[in-house]
């Protein structure tokens, strides 16, 4: 079987309860490709709005939580709350996590070993800044971001890894297909070799940074490019092309 199509919408720290209503509005009313499978991610204080708005089939996500159950942990949240909650995905590792909250791959290791072990799927980001690349460090970079995890972990069927390049995320500077199309593979040629073929062979790898309407067709037919993890654009109606990009 092949892997299913995955278009995930982070809202990052944006919008409001009359924005989220309406973007959720708009997917609820629209034609969704049935054969993508299709997850935002709203601000943390939204998820639960997300959750009741959202048409049955579509999923939310949280943009992060903790690596403990429960405690003393202020400003943070669970995988249970999550769960509780209805919320069965979290994205974790996303760069702007770790370049301004600087959280480092052990840490992203650690929580993507509790909300896995939890029963919530996980959207785990990588990505190198503008500086590795040109140093030639770009696989280096992500393999060590992923080696942190497959030191927790065995069995990845939970997992969507988000490859994205710090350099495209909000800078309308997308990586060349052949640029995306590039890491990808060398992150599934890395997932044969240090986890196992079935999971080179099923798990999802999406591009992100500065992905639009506009170009997400021709990333989406690359053959290492399985969906597509999306800022900016996400927040506008041209989203459910994005989402429609594979047909
Ligand atoms: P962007 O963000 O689409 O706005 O570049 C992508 C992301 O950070 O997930």
């Amino acid at each position: 079987m092949g892997r299913q199509f995955f278009v995930g919408g982070n809202f990052k720290m944006n919008g409001t309860i009359k924005s989220i209503k309406d973007i959720i509005q708009n997917l609820n009313d629209a034609k969704l490709d049935p054969n993508t499978e299709v997850v935002i991610a709203p601000p943390s204080l939204y998820l639960l709005l997300a959750r009741e708005h959202l048409r049955k089939g579509l999923e939310v996500a949280a943009q992060n939580v903790f690596d403990k159950p429960n405690g003393a942990f202020t400003g943070e949240i669970s995988v249970d709350q999550l769960k509780e909650s209805g919320i069965t995905w979290t994205i974790l590792g996303h760069s702007e996590r770790r370049v301004i909250l600087q959280e480092d791959d052990k840490f992203v290791a650690s929580k993507t070993k509790a909300a896995v072990d939890g029963g919530l799927s996980v959207i785990l980001c990588c990505g190198e800044s503008l500086e590795q690349r040109e140093a030639g460090k770009t696989i280096e970079v992500v393999t060590t971001q992923l080696k942190a995890v497959a030191d927790k972990i065995q069995d990845w069927s939970k997992i969507v890894i988000a490859y994205e390049p710090i350099w495209a995320i909000g800078t309308g500077k997308v990586a060349t297909t052949e640029q995306a199309q590039e890491v990808h593979a060398a992150i599934r040629e890395w997932l044969k070799k240090e986890v196992s073929a079935k999971a080179a062979d099923e798990t999802r790898i999406l591009y992100g940074g500065s992905v639009t309407e506009k170009n997400s067709s021709e990333l989406a037919k690359q053959p290492d490019i399985d969906g597509f993890l999306v800022g900016g654009a996400s927040l506008k109606p041209a989203f459910v092309d994005i989402i429609n990009s594979n047909q």
